[in-house]
């Protein structure tokens, strides 16, 4: 696991909002993975843009949110950053309420892509050990469009995740 101090985390911004874990949602960047980029050089430039005030996509703006907004990242290549301090909920561009929801975000868009085996393995070992840590369930676990209307993670990691579950209940 890449820690905040492996891939040179700023400090989060003031603002975060202390949260009581009660389940884990799983996210895909929705761009395609970059597998020779350094997942270091990811995270902070994930950070960068976190922290900033920025136009998106759609043409909304998104205000400075305190940090990155997931508390885990998995990158192509099946390594673990860790994202925002678990004791704090995430932040959103899509109407629900992060608080008390561990965010796990994959890289990749699994609307054109499959999730790799390494990041099936990599996700089933992350949430073993944080089903383990918040006293949860297998049915704990769920996606970004069980809450919001958005197409995140994506068809192809919402088909792997009946088995990944099993896995990780294991
Ligand atoms: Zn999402």
């Amino acid at each position: 696991m890449l820690s905040r101090g492996d891939w040179g985390a700023k400090p989060a911004l003031d603002g975060q909002q202390a949260h009581k874990v009660r389940r884990i949602t799983l996210h895909h960047t929705a761009v395609r993975a970059k597998p020779a980029r350094a997942l270091a050089q990811k995270m902070r430039s994930l950070q960068r843009f976190s922290q900033s005030d920025e136009l998106l996509a759609d043409g909304r703006r998104k205000r400075p949110w305190p940090d990155v907004p997931y508390h885990f990242y998995i990158d192509v290549n099946g390594q673990v950053a860790e994202g925002r301090n678990q004791r704090f909920a995430g932040d959103t561009n899509t109407n629900y309420d992060p608080a008390g929801h561990i965010g796990i975000a994959l890289e990749g868009n699994f609307e054109v892509d499959r999730p790799t085996a390494a990041q099936e393995q990599a996700l089933t070992a992350l949430l073993r050990s944080l089903i383990r840590e918040h006293g949860l369930t297998a049915a704990d676990v769920g996606t970004h469009r069980n809450f919001a209307a958005t197409a995140c993670p994506g068809r192809h990691l919402e088909a792997r995740l009946p088995a990944i579950l099993k896995a990780a209940a294991r």
